[in-house]
């Protein structure tokens, strides 16, 4: 392929700290070419492989993914949590999906890759290793190999789709202008995270207002510097009003809650009609939001590096704490824990990891909203671990550990892809319900 052109994000620094989060995490989709490849290595017990079950799994008509053991893990992890392909036949040989995570490549114009990270990866979260920009040597490689022959230019994400104007399209130079100014309010550390996010869910509602066939290129620079000042004048300092958010918003809120908050590993699919029952039994909770909040499996391997989020070893289960427990300030305006969420978004931002091919083809604005709503999202999860161990405020390992389950399924969970999933974020927006999220669950 020609040259591609990568857009890394400035502020991330990454490296693999062989947590072995990820392969016990993450079901391994493979394609045709890598089962060959797999089956070719023949794998024995020799090799410390389980002879109990055969090493791949078909999900679907020509569809595999990496068996896993009867821990959860993956059936290639080996005792010291090392990869066995990895060991044997070196790191060219694994499949593509476990060299490339937690990386994320979306189009970003002509031959260009935006790369986004995954938080999912306690290390990403930890900021730990060198930065990402002085691995672009190693990033170019990997994203020839995910583009390999399907490269196409695709047309940026619409910016909105909202009556009376319909469908609004920008250029690709134009979309990097929305995105330069979104990350720019987000970098804007004058004011409190909850705060730079309420001016821009201000600014997304008057750039809704308008459509973009004629204000391009310099105009929509002026444009969109306008209506930054007028979204930062409708929010001048840290004084917020607080406002809780309604019964139905709460209702909403929870469900999307719960599905962030999930953990679906192999075990929890093996798990069959029983555990299905047991999600149904947790969802109809989180409905009512009356009583105690159902038991949530963290990932263990979440709980190993940011602490457990409860005193049971094994499971890790979350729970014994009531819905209204979690109604009351828990001392989240901290300047660590900005710094920790800052860094999310604009890694989100610059890596296009909000909107378009990367969030179920939302919209920007509509990404936005979705991404502004993981705020209050992982500071309730947040709570949530603060309360199991009885502290009355979050520390910066609550909000790490709650960063990461909930990112694991941002944008990867097909239930928070679905047409009502994703109208619920537009409900919630519509009911000016968003901005009472964001600032309730920011205390
Ligand atoms: S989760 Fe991150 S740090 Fe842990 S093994 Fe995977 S890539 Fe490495």
């Amino acid at each position: 392929m020609a040259q591609t052109n990568l857009h890394l994000p400035v502020i991330q620094n990454w490296d693999c700290h062989n947590c072995g989060g990820c392969c016990r995490e993450h079901l391994i989709e493979i394609t045709a070419e890598e089962k060959r490849r797999i089956e070719r290595q023949n794998w024995t017990a020799a090799d410390g492989i389980s002879m109990a079950r055969p090493v791949i799994q078909k999900i679907g008509r020509n569809r595999f993914r990496l068996a896993h053991q009867d821990d959860g893990a993956c059936v290639f992890l080996d005792e010291r949590g090392l990869c066995r392909i990895h060991a044997k036949h070196g790191e060219p040989s694994k499949p593509l999906a476990c060299k490339v995570y937690p990386y994320a490549v979306h189009p970003a114009g002509p031959q260009k890759l935006a790369v986004s990270l995954r938080f999912s990866c306690p290390s990403v979260v930890q900021n730990l290793g060198p930065s990402v920009a002085s691995q672009t040597a190693a990033i170019g490689h990997l994203s020839c190999e995910i583009v390999a022959g399907k490269h196409r230019d695709h047309a940026p994400p619409i910016i909105h789709d909202s009556q009376p104007h319909g469908v609004q399209q920008a250029t690709w130079p134009d979309f990097h202008r929305f995105l330069k100014t979104l990350d720019g309010c987000v970098a804007d550390d004058s004011v409190v995270l909850v705060v730079r996010l309420m001016r821009i869910l201000a600014w997304l509602e008057l750039v809704e207002q308008s459509q973009f066939q004629t204000i391009r290129g310099a105009k929509l620079e002026d444009y969109l510097s306008l209506v930054t000042n007028a979204a930062t004048q409708a929010q001048p300092d840290n004084d917020l009003p607080i406002h809780q958010p309604n019964r139905m918003a709460r209702v909403m809120f929870r469900l999307i809650a719960a599905q962030y908050a999930r953990h679906d590993t192999e075990t929890l699919v093996r798990g069959g009609v029983i555990t299905r029952l047991a999600l149904l039994s947790a969802a109809l909770r989180f409905t009512t939001g009356i009583g105690r909040i159902p038991s949530l499996n963290e990932s263990a391997s979440v709980s190993r590096v940011f602490g457990s989020a409860d005193d049971t070893d094994g499971v890790h289960p979350i729970g014994g704490v009531r819905f209204s427990d979690l109604e009351m300030p828990y001392g989240g305006r901290r300047s660590d824990i900005d710094d920790l969420l800052t860094r999310y978004y604009r890694v989100k931002i610059q890596g296009l990891h909000f909107c378009g091919p990367a969030q179920f083809e939302t919209s920007l604005l509509d990404g936005f909203r979705g991404l502004a709503l993981m705020y209050p999202i992982i500071m309730w999860l947040a709570r949530l671990r603060a309360a199991r161990r009885g502290a009355e405020a979050v520390n910066l390992a609550d909000v790490q550990a709650s960063l990461a389950t909930a990112d694991h399924n941002y944008g990867y969970s097909p239930a928070l892809g679905t047409r009502s999933a994703l109208r619920r974020v537009t409900l919630l927006s519509r009911m000016k319900q968003l901005t009472s999220l964001l600032s309730w669950y920011s205390q």
